[in-house]
Protein backbone atom coordinates (compact mmCIF):
# COMPACT_ATOMS: atom_id res chain seq x y z
CA UNK A 1 0.00 0.00 0.00
CA UNK A 2 1.21 3.44 -1.05
CA UNK A 3 0.93 6.13 1.48
CA UNK A 4 -0.47 9.69 0.48
CA UNK A 5 2.51 11.60 2.34
CA UNK A 6 5.55 10.07 3.90
CA UNK A 7 7.22 12.57 6.40
CA UNK A 8 11.33 11.63 7.43
CA UNK A 9 12.70 12.64 10.77
CA UNK A 10 10.57 14.18 13.62
CA UNK A 11 11.69 17.15 14.92
CA UNK A 12 9.92 20.86 14.91
CA UNK A 13 9.73 20.96 10.95
CA UNK A 14 8.51 16.88 10.50
CA UNK A 15 5.73 17.15 13.32
CA UNK A 16 4.57 20.05 12.27
CA UNK A 17 3.81 19.13 8.66
CA UNK A 18 2.74 15.68 10.03
CA UNK A 19 -0.03 17.50 11.93
CA UNK A 20 -1.00 19.69 8.93
CA UNK A 21 -0.94 16.66 6.39
CA UNK A 22 -3.05 14.83 9.15
CA UNK A 23 -5.66 17.96 9.35
CA UNK A 24 -5.70 17.64 5.84
CA UNK A 25 -6.92 13.53 6.22
CA UNK A 26 -3.60 12.64 4.33
CA UNK A 27 -3.06 9.89 7.11
CA UNK A 28 0.82 10.51 7.05
CA UNK A 29 3.47 8.12 8.14
CA UNK A 30 5.82 10.13 9.97
CA UNK A 31 9.56 8.13 10.37
CA UNK A 32 10.99 9.20 13.52
CA UNK A 33 14.61 8.90 12.44
CA UNK A 34 17.78 8.45 14.82
CA UNK A 35 16.46 11.42 16.97
CA UNK A 36 13.10 11.27 17.85
CA UNK A 37 11.88 14.95 17.93
CA UNK A 38 14.90 16.38 16.31
CA UNK A 39 17.45 18.86 18.02
CA UNK A 40 14.92 20.24 20.56
CA UNK A 41 15.41 17.34 22.75
CA UNK A 42 18.73 18.04 23.21
CA UNK A 43 18.33 21.74 24.28
CA UNK A 44 16.80 23.09 27.60
CA UNK A 45 14.72 26.30 28.18
CA UNK A 46 12.99 27.54 24.29
CA UNK A 47 12.39 31.22 25.06
CA UNK A 48 11.63 32.16 21.98
CA UNK A 49 8.90 29.72 20.69
CA UNK A 50 5.80 32.17 20.33
CA UNK A 51 2.71 31.03 22.61
CA UNK A 52 5.18 30.20 25.52
CA UNK A 53 5.70 33.78 27.45
CA UNK A 54 7.51 31.50 30.17
CA UNK A 55 9.85 29.14 27.89
CA UNK A 56 9.21 25.62 27.24
CA UNK A 57 11.54 22.85 28.05
CA UNK A 58 12.54 21.66 24.47
CA UNK A 59 11.96 17.76 24.99
CA UNK A 60 8.43 18.66 26.73
CA UNK A 61 7.95 20.90 23.30
CA UNK A 62 8.47 18.02 21.38
CA UNK A 63 6.38 15.63 23.27
CA UNK A 64 3.29 18.09 22.80
CA UNK A 65 3.88 18.17 18.64
CA UNK A 66 4.10 14.88 18.26
CA UNK A 67 0.85 13.92 20.76
CA UNK A 68 -0.62 16.90 18.60
CA UNK A 69 0.37 15.11 15.12
CA UNK A 70 -0.66 11.78 16.81
CA UNK A 71 -4.25 13.13 17.70
CA UNK A 72 -5.29 14.09 14.26
CA UNK A 73 -4.35 10.45 12.92
CA UNK A 74 -0.59 10.51 11.94
CA UNK A 75 1.18 6.97 11.79
CA UNK A 76 4.34 6.95 13.48
CA UNK A 77 7.00 4.51 13.14
CA UNK A 78 10.17 4.39 14.92
CA UNK A 79 13.03 3.29 13.21
CA UNK A 80 15.84 5.46 10.67
CA UNK A 81 15.57 5.70 6.97
CA UNK A 82 18.56 3.52 5.50
CA UNK A 83 17.61 4.38 1.60
CA UNK A 84 15.93 6.20 -0.84
CA UNK A 85 14.56 5.51 -4.32
CA UNK A 86 13.18 9.25 -5.57
CA UNK A 87 13.31 8.50 -9.23
CA UNK A 88 9.87 7.49 -9.98
CA UNK A 89 6.58 7.49 -8.02
CA UNK A 90 5.44 6.58 -5.77
CA UNK A 91 9.00 6.90 -3.89
CA UNK A 92 10.59 4.43 -1.94
CA UNK A 93 11.93 4.40 1.50
CA UNK A 94 13.53 1.71 3.35
CA UNK A 95 13.81 0.96 7.25
CA UNK A 96 16.13 -1.98 7.34
CA UNK A 97 14.39 -4.36 5.11
CA UNK A 98 10.75 -2.88 5.46
CA UNK A 99 9.92 -1.03 2.40
CA UNK A 100 7.26 2.21 2.34
CA UNK A 101 6.14 4.02 -0.91
CA UNK A 102 4.71 7.66 -0.99
CA UNK A 103 2.89 9.91 -3.50
CA UNK A 104 4.89 12.71 -2.16
CA UNK A 105 7.70 13.07 0.57
CA UNK A 106 8.76 15.77 3.32
CA UNK A 107 12.32 16.05 3.74
CA UNK A 108 12.82 16.82 7.62
CA UNK A 109 15.90 15.01 8.74
CA UNK A 110 17.34 18.40 9.64
CA UNK A 111 21.28 18.96 10.84
CA UNK A 112 23.65 17.42 13.29
CA UNK A 113 25.88 18.77 15.21
CA UNK A 114 29.65 19.77 13.64
CA UNK A 115 33.00 18.42 15.22
CA UNK A 116 36.33 19.70 15.19
CA UNK A 117 37.85 17.17 13.74
CA UNK A 118 40.18 16.04 15.92
CA UNK A 119 41.67 12.42 16.55
CA UNK A 120 41.95 13.17 19.98
CA UNK A 121 38.25 14.63 20.23
CA UNK A 122 36.50 11.42 18.49
CA UNK A 123 38.84 9.16 21.42
CA UNK A 124 37.81 11.28 23.69
CA UNK A 125 33.79 11.42 22.80
CA UNK A 126 32.11 10.41 25.97
CA UNK A 127 35.05 10.45 28.26
CA UNK A 128 34.65 14.34 28.39
CA UNK A 129 34.09 15.24 25.06
CA UNK A 130 30.58 16.38 24.29
CA UNK A 131 27.56 18.16 22.00
CA UNK A 132 25.22 18.15 24.87
CA UNK A 133 25.58 20.17 27.89
CA UNK A 134 21.71 19.65 28.98
CA UNK A 135 22.93 15.89 28.47
CA UNK A 136 26.39 16.03 30.37
CA UNK A 137 26.60 18.74 32.52
CA UNK A 138 25.75 17.24 35.45
CA UNK A 139 28.79 15.62 35.13
CA UNK A 140 30.87 18.23 35.69
CA UNK A 141 29.88 19.43 39.03
CA UNK A 142 32.66 21.49 40.73
CA UNK A 143 35.32 21.03 37.63
CA UNK A 144 36.45 22.98 34.36
CA UNK A 145 34.97 22.95 31.24
CA UNK A 146 36.15 24.22 27.92
CA UNK A 147 32.85 25.02 25.37
CA UNK A 148 34.00 25.69 22.07
CA UNK A 149 32.05 28.29 19.08
CA UNK A 150 31.19 31.50 19.23
CA UNK A 151 27.75 31.25 18.16
CA UNK A 152 24.29 30.90 20.10
CA UNK A 153 25.00 27.29 20.86
CA UNK A 154 28.00 27.71 22.46
CA UNK A 155 26.83 30.70 24.74
CA UNK A 156 23.46 28.98 25.78
CA UNK A 157 26.07 25.79 26.61
CA UNK A 158 28.47 27.77 28.44
CA UNK A 159 25.50 29.31 30.54
CA UNK A 160 23.61 25.99 31.05
CA UNK A 161 27.21 24.27 31.92
CA UNK A 162 28.00 27.49 34.68
CA UNK A 163 25.03 26.13 36.99
CA UNK A 164 26.82 22.86 37.41
CA UNK A 165 30.92 23.13 36.63
CA UNK A 166 33.10 25.82 39.14
CA UNK A 167 34.41 27.51 35.90
CA UNK A 168 33.82 26.86 31.99
CA UNK A 169 36.24 28.95 29.44
CA UNK A 170 34.63 29.91 26.01
CA UNK A 171 37.00 29.05 23.10
CA UNK A 172 36.66 31.11 19.87
CA UNK A 173 39.08 31.16 16.80
CA UNK A 174 37.72 35.14 16.33
CA UNK A 175 37.54 38.12 18.53
CA UNK A 176 33.82 39.11 17.71
CA UNK A 177 30.38 36.39 18.04
CA UNK A 178 27.80 35.42 15.76
CA UNK A 179 25.81 34.82 19.02
CA UNK A 180 23.27 37.06 19.59
CA UNK A 181 23.94 40.11 21.67
CA UNK A 182 21.04 38.85 24.62
CA UNK A 183 22.83 35.76 24.86
CA UNK A 184 26.47 37.23 24.37
CA UNK A 185 25.76 39.47 27.56
CA UNK A 186 24.50 36.47 29.47
CA UNK A 187 27.27 34.27 29.32
CA UNK A 188 29.60 37.79 29.57
CA UNK A 189 28.01 38.74 32.67
CA UNK A 190 28.30 35.43 34.51
CA UNK A 191 31.11 35.40 36.95
CA UNK A 192 32.26 32.06 36.18
CA UNK A 193 32.62 32.22 32.60
CA UNK A 194 35.88 33.07 31.12
CA UNK A 195 36.82 33.57 27.29
CA UNK A 196 39.98 32.97 25.14
CA UNK A 197 39.74 34.38 21.88
CA UNK A 198 41.58 34.07 18.64
CA UNK A 199 42.10 30.89 19.32
CA UNK A 200 41.49 27.36 18.23
CA UNK A 201 42.09 24.07 19.63
CA UNK A 202 44.80 21.74 18.02
CA UNK A 203 44.70 18.65 20.55
CA UNK A 204 42.52 17.43 23.16
CA UNK A 205 44.43 15.63 26.19
CA UNK A 206 44.53 12.71 27.69
CA UNK A 207 44.71 9.95 25.36
CA UNK A 208 46.99 8.24 27.56
CA UNK A 209 44.61 8.48 30.70
CA UNK A 210 41.52 8.05 28.26
CA UNK A 211 39.80 10.69 29.68
CA UNK A 212 39.64 14.18 29.29
CA UNK A 213 42.42 16.55 31.01
CA UNK A 214 43.19 19.51 29.13
CA UNK A 215 43.53 20.91 25.98
CA UNK A 216 46.19 22.20 23.36
CA UNK A 217 45.92 25.85 22.07
CA UNK A 218 47.12 27.91 19.26
CA UNK A 219 46.35 31.44 19.37
CA UNK A 220 45.76 32.24 15.52
CA UNK A 221 46.64 36.43 15.55
CA UNK A 222 50.37 35.39 17.04
CA UNK A 223 51.22 31.69 16.59
CA UNK A 224 51.35 30.95 20.64
CA UNK A 225 51.06 28.12 21.87
CA UNK A 226 49.71 27.30 25.45
CA UNK A 227 48.12 24.02 27.35
CA UNK A 228 44.72 24.86 29.24
CA UNK A 229 43.63 22.49 32.13
CA UNK A 230 40.23 21.30 31.92
CA UNK A 231 37.69 18.22 32.96
CA UNK A 232 35.58 18.56 29.94
CA UNK A 233 34.92 19.68 26.52
CA UNK A 234 31.55 20.51 25.00
CA UNK A 235 31.50 21.33 21.11
CA UNK A 236 29.04 24.08 19.96
CA UNK A 237 30.41 24.95 16.00
CA UNK A 238 27.21 24.78 14.47
CA UNK A 239 25.76 22.09 12.70
CA UNK A 240 25.81 19.95 9.15
CA UNK A 241 22.65 18.99 7.20
CA UNK A 242 21.46 15.45 7.52
CA UNK A 243 21.23 14.56 3.56
CA UNK A 244 23.67 11.79 3.12
CA UNK A 245 20.66 9.63 2.13
CA UNK A 246 19.59 11.92 -1.01
CA UNK A 247 22.97 12.91 -2.87
CA UNK A 248 23.04 12.27 -6.17
CA UNK A 249 19.24 12.46 -6.13
CA UNK A 250 18.14 15.75 -5.16
CA UNK A 251 19.80 18.72 -5.72
CA UNK A 252 22.10 19.84 -2.86
CA UNK A 253 24.06 23.58 -2.45
CA UNK A 254 27.48 23.97 -1.80
CA UNK A 255 27.04 23.35 2.18
CA UNK A 256 25.61 19.99 1.68
CA UNK A 257 21.32 21.38 2.12
CA UNK A 258 18.40 20.48 0.19
CA UNK A 259 17.45 23.16 -2.61
CA UNK A 260 14.12 24.67 -2.42
CA UNK A 261 12.17 26.57 -4.76
CA UNK A 262 10.90 28.72 -1.44
CA UNK A 263 9.08 31.80 -2.94
CA UNK A 264 6.28 30.36 -2.36
CA UNK A 265 7.15 26.81 -2.05
CA UNK A 266 9.32 24.24 -0.46
CA UNK A 267 9.49 21.86 -3.36
CA UNK A 268 12.63 20.67 -4.13
CA UNK A 269 14.16 19.46 -7.90
CA UNK A 270 12.02 16.08 -7.89
CA UNK A 271 8.10 16.91 -8.44
CA UNK A 272 6.28 15.18 -5.41
CA UNK A 273 9.45 15.98 -2.75
CA UNK A 274 9.52 18.45 -0.48
CA UNK A 275 11.85 19.46 2.04
CA UNK A 276 11.61 21.43 5.04
CA UNK A 277 13.19 22.93 8.47
CA UNK A 278 17.20 22.44 9.29
CA UNK A 279 17.76 19.95 6.13
CA UNK A 280 17.07 22.95 3.78
CA UNK A 281 17.70 26.08 5.58
CA UNK A 282 21.09 27.10 6.50
CA UNK A 283 20.33 30.86 7.55
CA UNK A 284 17.28 30.61 9.93
CA UNK A 285 17.83 27.36 12.10
CA UNK A 286 14.92 28.39 14.61
CA UNK A 287 12.10 25.76 15.77
CA UNK A 288 9.76 28.18 14.68
CA UNK A 289 11.17 28.82 10.92
CA UNK A 290 11.34 25.01 10.87
CA UNK A 291 7.47 24.41 12.15
CA UNK A 292 6.91 27.00 9.89
CA UNK A 293 8.48 25.22 6.97
CA UNK A 294 6.96 21.68 8.01
CA UNK A 295 3.17 23.82 7.61
CA UNK A 296 3.78 25.00 4.21
CA UNK A 297 5.76 21.77 3.10
CA UNK A 298 2.69 19.63 4.08
CA UNK A 299 0.24 22.30 2.45
CA UNK A 300 2.38 21.79 -0.44
CA UNK A 301 1.99 18.20 -0.26
CA UNK A 302 -1.15 18.32 -0.64
CA UNK A 303 -1.34 20.65 -3.54
CA UNK A 304 0.57 18.48 -5.69
CA UNK A 305 -1.74 15.67 -4.07
CA UNK A 306 -4.68 17.42 -5.88
CA UNK A 307 -3.18 18.26 -9.07
CA UNK A 308 -1.62 14.66 -9.59
CA UNK A 309 -4.09 12.03 -8.45
CA UNK A 310 -2.67 8.50 -9.36
P1 LIG B 1 26.62 29.02 14.32
O1 LIG B 1 26.91 28.56 12.94
O2 LIG B 1 25.80 30.21 14.55
O3 LIG B 1 28.01 29.27 15.09
C1 LIG B 1 29.03 28.34 15.02
C2 LIG B 1 30.24 28.92 15.75
O4 LIG B 1 31.27 27.96 15.77
C3 LIG B 1 30.81 30.16 15.09
O5 LIG B 1 31.18 31.10 16.06
C4 LIG B 1 32.00 29.62 14.32
O6 LIG B 1 33.06 30.54 14.23
C5 LIG B 1 32.45 28.48 15.19
N1 LIG B 1 33.09 27.42 14.40
C6 LIG B 1 32.61 26.79 13.28
N2 LIG B 1 33.47 25.84 12.87
C7 LIG B 1 34.51 25.87 13.72
C8 LIG B 1 35.70 25.12 13.82
N3 LIG B 1 36.00 24.13 12.96
N4 LIG B 1 36.56 25.41 14.82
C9 LIG B 1 36.26 26.38 15.72
N5 LIG B 1 35.13 27.12 15.70
C10 LIG B 1 34.27 26.86 14.70
O7 LIG B 1 26.01 27.72 15.05
P2 LIG B 1 25.17 27.60 16.39
O8 LIG B 1 25.02 26.15 16.59
O9 LIG B 1 25.75 28.40 17.48
O10 LIG B 1 23.76 28.22 16.04
C11 LIG B 1 23.01 27.70 14.92
C12 LIG B 1 21.66 28.42 14.82
O11 LIG B 1 20.83 28.05 15.92
C13 LIG B 1 21.79 29.93 14.85
O12 LIG B 1 20.85 30.46 13.96
C14 LIG B 1 21.44 30.30 16.26
O13 LIG B 1 20.89 31.57 16.37
C15 LIG B 1 20.41 29.22 16.60
N6 LIG B 1 20.36 28.97 18.07
C16 LIG B 1 19.46 29.65 18.81
C17 LIG B 1 19.38 29.46 20.17
C18 LIG B 1 18.36 30.22 20.92
O14 LIG B 1 17.89 31.24 20.43
N7 LIG B 1 17.98 29.79 22.11
C19 LIG B 1 20.25 28.51 20.88
C20 LIG B 1 21.20 27.86 20.00
C21 LIG B 1 21.24 28.08 18.65
P3 LIG B 1 32.97 31.84 13.27
O15 LIG B 1 32.04 32.78 13.96
O16 LIG B 1 34.37 32.29 13.22
O17 LIG B 1 32.45 31.33 11.96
Amino acid sequence: MSHKVIILGSGCAGCTAAVYAARANLQPLLIEGTQPGGQLTITSDVENYPGFPKGILGPELMVLMKEQAVRFGTEVLQGDVTKVDLSKRPFKIWVGDQVYEGETLIISTGASAMWLGLESEKKLWGKGVSACATCDAFFFKNQHVVVVGGGDTAMEEATFLAKFASKVTIIHRRDTFRASKIMQKRAMDDPKIKFVLDSAIEEVMDLAQGKVTGVKLKNLKTGQKSDLACDGLFIAIGHKPNTALFKGQLELDAKGYIVTKKQPSMATDIPGVFACGDVQDSIYRQAVTAAGTGCAAAIDAERFLTHHAS
